[in-house]
């Protein structure tokens, strides 16, 4: 079972990679504006019962603030109380990603030791120098799980030095009608950068603007998953004997 929990929704653009943030756009048309940070009637949601006194959600993987991001300054009073709930659900497992992981460090609980078993941390960069910059921090903080999210990714990147401890990289490009580029070498490029290190790679989507052996291509947003998978580069890490 999948769970989406939002305890709070609204963001700032923090770097390149927000240029066509999905959570903004749907924002603007609704009216509403992102840059309050607020708390959602959603916030108590992983520890809800019914009336028996069960817990609503059953044992799954929880989507966390998908809008927003869960290391955002403003949140910094609500999250103790979001670590709390989490810890106390050791049967559903939490992902949140984050462009924030300088924060991390600050953000969590006098518990959590070498990481909590139940939470997978997705730290998210868009070029050389934001893998570099969060990536070399990334890698040595105490978490029992991580991905390396590169999406939308904006420029070939090399994170061969970062990649012991990883689980999981994701790679894809923008989806918007104003896309910028995404080249399939890239993705190519990371995919033999994660079996040489043993870590699973999955290419999640190409680009709305997608160039492929040096050609340039006009994607439908609906069918960049589809194409993604058709390249045929996933790659699930080998468990040592
Ligand atoms: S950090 Fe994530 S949620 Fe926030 S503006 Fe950037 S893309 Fe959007």
């Amino acid at each position: 079972m999948a769970y989406r929990w939002d305890p709070w929704r609204g963001c700032h653009k923090f770097s390149e990679g927000c240029m066509h943030c999905y959570i903004h756009k749907g924002d603007e048309r609704r009216g509403v504006d992102t840059s309050q940070i607020v708390k959602t009637d959603k916030f108590f949601a992983p520890v809800a019962v019914d009336r028996k006194g069960e817990y609503k959600w059953k044992e799954g993987l929880v989507y966390v603030c998908f809008s927003s991001d869960f290391l955002i300054e403003e949140a910094d009073p609500w999250r103790r109380q979001c670590f709390s709930m989490i810890q106390s659900r050791p049967d559903l497992t939490f992902l949140f990603l984050t462009k924030r992981i300088q924060r991390l460090a600050q953000c969590l609980p006098e518990d959590w030791g070498d990481g909590y078993e139940n939470v997978i941390i997705g730290c998210t960069a868009e070029n050389q120098v934001n893998c570099d910059s969060r990536l070399s921090v990334f890698m040595d903080l105490p978490i029992r799980h991580r991905n390396i999210i590169l999406q939308p990714l904006l420029e070939s990147v090399n994170i061969e030095a970062y990649l012991k401890g990883t689980e999981l990289v994701v790679v894809g490009g923008e989806s918007d009608a104003n896309a910028r580029p995404f080249d399939l070498d890239w993705a190519r490029s990371l995919h033999d950068q994660c079996i040489r290190h043993n870590v699973s790679f999955d290419f999640r989507q190409c680009g709305t603007c997608y160039i492929k052996d040096g050609q340039r291509y006009r994607l439908n947003p609906y069918a960049l998953s589809s194409k993604a998978l058709e390249e045929g580069l996933s790659f699930t890490a080998q468990i040592e004997p």
